[in-house]
């Protein structure tokens, strides 16, 4: 494979660019190499600047649920262009999109819109403190949430990937505000509720989590947390950026019956643009101004271009909810065909996977936490990412993440995949 250009536009970028990239686990740093710079892309496939393409499974993190430059997002992309930029002002495509919004997700009824997941979560703890008057928050270890610095405590995605948990710029007085519990243990949060009665404004988790890779909620779990919020007073919010519109049209909490009090939303939402949104309960989103007393604003905040692509987006999700059952049918293809190649060769790995979401871990044991995530092998994952990368897949390069797939994939190209997963395992083992 020729990656010379790819090597030398890092090296320019390096000059310029800290680390090279503008986001960590684009440098591919947690498995070695370099990244590859892309020239465009289209479907199911990623093109470089030295000419190979690439069948990919990231789906630019999340939103490309459709696969890559689909004509109807590009169209409506086009026409917003015409009618000008930004305006920085009220449009009828926010009430379109908030109306849509609260049509899809059971949680939400009123809804801000911002410009990332990052937005998103910062302001809805800040909205949450302000409802309830209370400092605390509980956050789940190994949980992304953006880089906010409240949530860079035993933070996922990138900031495991980079060995980088609690940034440096974080300061301890933020950081004693945030309190750390285990994914899918119920009587953590318990004793973490008991410690701090009537101190705790929120609980944020990712219901099923993707950013220490993919894992799921046991039965009974996100249940659980809702009764004790609901019992303590505590605004449950659940972070859907990367769930929202991808495992139902009303995300994780449609399709698991748990009906948060706010919810974040990204990723999907704005079809490929940089779009982020929060919202619930009427009663909690009117403490946001200009309605209430927090503050939260942006220039750009609904800006017409990014509303036209999320509009495309979510209105076809909506009118097509077939493409959940047809996305679950190719995880299923994906995952189970990974399963039976694993088997076959005598290799038990984990892999968790929930309708077009899936992580393969490197090691036997079940993956229910951040901890359990941690006994993953991470070099032969790394080894695993550049053998398929040679062989054209390309993969989250961490092995905290999950992998996001699209509509784009056929059974032609899920058959390449598993072809070059075959290899790609004899060749490491
Ligand atoms: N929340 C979750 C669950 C995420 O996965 C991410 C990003 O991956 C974020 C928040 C932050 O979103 P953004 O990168 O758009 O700021």
């Amino acid at each position: 494979m020729r990656i010379s250009e790819s090597k030398r536009l890092f090296a320019e970028a390096k000059n310029v660019i800290p680390g090279g990239v503008n986001s960590p686990v684009r440098a591919f740093r947690a498995v070695g190499g370099e990244p590859i710079f892309i020239q465009k892309s289209d479907g199911a496939y990623l093109y470089d600047v030295d000419g190979n393409s690439f069948i990919e499974l990231i789906n630019s993190w999340g939103p490309m649920i459709l696969g890559h430059n689909h004509p109807m997002i590009r169209e409506a992309v086009v026409k917003a262009v015409e009618d000008g930029l930004s305006y920085g002002a009220p449009t009828a495509k926010e009430i379109e999109i908030a109306e849509l919004i609260v049509e899809m997700v059971p949680s939400v009824e009123k809804v801000r819109m911002v410009n990332s997941g990052t937005e998103a979560t910062m302001s809805a703890i800040r909205v949450a403190r302000g409802y309830t008057g209370r400092d605390k928050f509980i956050k789940m270890e190994g949980h992304y949430h953006g880089h906010g610095d409240s949530f860079l405590i035993s933070a996922g995605s990138g900031a495991i990937t980079m060995g980088n948990p609690d940034s440096p710029g974080v300061t301890v007085g933020t950081a004693k505000d945030t309190l750390l519990a285990p994914y899918n243990d119920l009587e953590a949060i318990e004793r973490l509720v008991k410690a701090n009665k009537g101190e705790i404004a929120a609980l944020i988790l990712e219901p099923v989590p993707g950013n220490m890779g993919l894992a799921l909620p046991l039965p009974g779990y996100l249940e659980g947390l809702r009764e004790i919020c609901t019992r303590e007073g505590i605004v449950l919010i659940f972070d859907e950026v990367m769930t929202g519109f991808r495992l139902a049209k009303g995300g994780a909490q449609e399709l698991f019956g748990v009906t948060p009090d706010m919810t974040t939303l990204g990723k999907i939402i704005g079809g490929g643009m940089p779009v982020g949104a929060y919202g619930g309960k009427k009663e909690i989103m009117e403490f946001v101004s200009p309605a209430g007393p927090v503050y939260q604003a942006g220039t750009l905040s609904g800006n017409p271009i990014a509303m036209s692509a999320g509009l495309a987006m979510l209105h076809y999700l909506n009118n097509h909810p077939e493409v959940y059952a047809e996305l679950a049918l190719i995880g299923r293809k994906i995952t189970e065909g990974i399963s039976k190649i694993n088997h076959d060769l005598n290799l038990n790995y984990t892999v968790n996977a929930l309708g077009s979401m899936y992580s393969l871990f490197f090691t036997d044991q079940p993956v229910v936490d951040f901890e359990s995530a941690k006994k993953s092998n991470t070099v032969l994952f790394g080894s695993y990412f550049q053998a398929m990368l040679k062989r054209g897949i390309y993969l989250a390069p961490s092995q905290f993440e999950s992998l996001f797939l699209s509509t784009a994939l056929s059974d032609e190209l899920i058959g390449k995949i598993l072809t070059a997963h075959e290899e790609s395992m004899r060749e490491i083992h």
